[in-house]
């Protein structure tokens, strides 16, 4: 390992390349290797130096998936080979990132760490659909959650009656496989479901798109709409507010 050998953990934002922060965008350019998922904007990779060695570890359809424990010998691995290395990763890498179980071989291999914080998927749905996460008054918690678990289905061991109950708003990250689930979950324990709602698919890409309406209804309406991964699920009085930005190509009902 050469001497200031260092991981840094960059959060590429959401899909947008212009949501990367100015410290992210720089341990970019001066990276001598660039480990990245899939989930992040390519137009990034256009800033790394010519020379610079680019491993993707994204998961693609056709392609054999690298293990957790693969990446994390890889980023060793290319950290004792070069000097600087970013670890790119969609959003905010502490964010659903596992970013946890990487800082930990990271850590154990006695290497130095950054971590560049990013914007988060759930920001950037919120921005495009134009609302606020949080309202003095009616929305003063703000949660983020995820619809899958390890198996892939809803994830065990969430506390529905807690998120039926949450004065504020609930944002579950990767929800497209179990919608349904997670609003019975959500309705039959109280929450109402009148509550608007919103599925917001591809935040900030080209083919972003809207999927507006009551928590009761949501699900079926995504299902119609064909909503697919990445999206999020967002749920809270503060959705009944929501704009549609004009990139939003369809909205397939009001939330009023
Ligand atoms: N670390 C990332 C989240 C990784 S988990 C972050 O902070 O945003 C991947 C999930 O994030 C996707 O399944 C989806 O639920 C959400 N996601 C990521 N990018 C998104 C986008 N552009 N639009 C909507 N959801 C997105």
């Amino acid at each position: 390992m050469t001497p200031r050998a260092r991981v840094s953990f960059v959060g590429a934002g959401p899909g947008d390349p212009e949501l990367i922060t100015l410290k992210g965008l720089r341990r970019l350019r001066e990276a001598d290797a660039i480990i990245h998922d899939r989930l992040i904007p390519k137009a990034l990779l256009d800033e790394a130096r010519a020379d610079a060695e680019i491993i993707d570890v994204g998961k693609a359809p056709g392609r054999p998936c690298i293990g957790q424990g693969q990446i994390n010998r890889l980023l060793v691995d290319a950290v004792r080979r070069h000097r600087r290395v970013v670890r790119l990763k969609g959003g905010d890498p502490g964010i659903f990132g596992r970013l946890a179980e990487e800082i930990e071989a990271v850590r154990a291999a006695g290497i130095p760490f950054e971590i560049v914080p990013g914007v988060t998927a759930a920001t950037a749905a919120a921005a495009r659909a134009g609302i606020s996460l949080t309202e003095r008054g009616s929305a003063s918690t703000l949660v983020l959650t995820t619809g899958t678990g390890h198996t892939g289905a809803l994830p065990e061991g969430l506390d529905w009656g807690f998120l039926a109950r949450v004065e504020g708003t609930l944002v579950f990250y990767m929800p497209v496989a179990s919608l349904d689930a997670i609003v019975s979950s959500l309705t039959v324990l109280g929450r109402d479901p009148h509550e608007p709602s919103l599925v917001v698919e591809a935040a900030g890409l080209p083919d972003e798109r809207v999927v507006a309406g009551r928590l009761g209804e949501i699900a079926a309406s995504a299902r119609e709409a064909g909503v697919r991964s990445p999206a999020l699920f967002i749920s809270g009085p503060t959705v009944a507010a929501a704009s549609v930005p004009l990139a939003v190509r369809r909205v397939l009902a009001a939330t009023g």
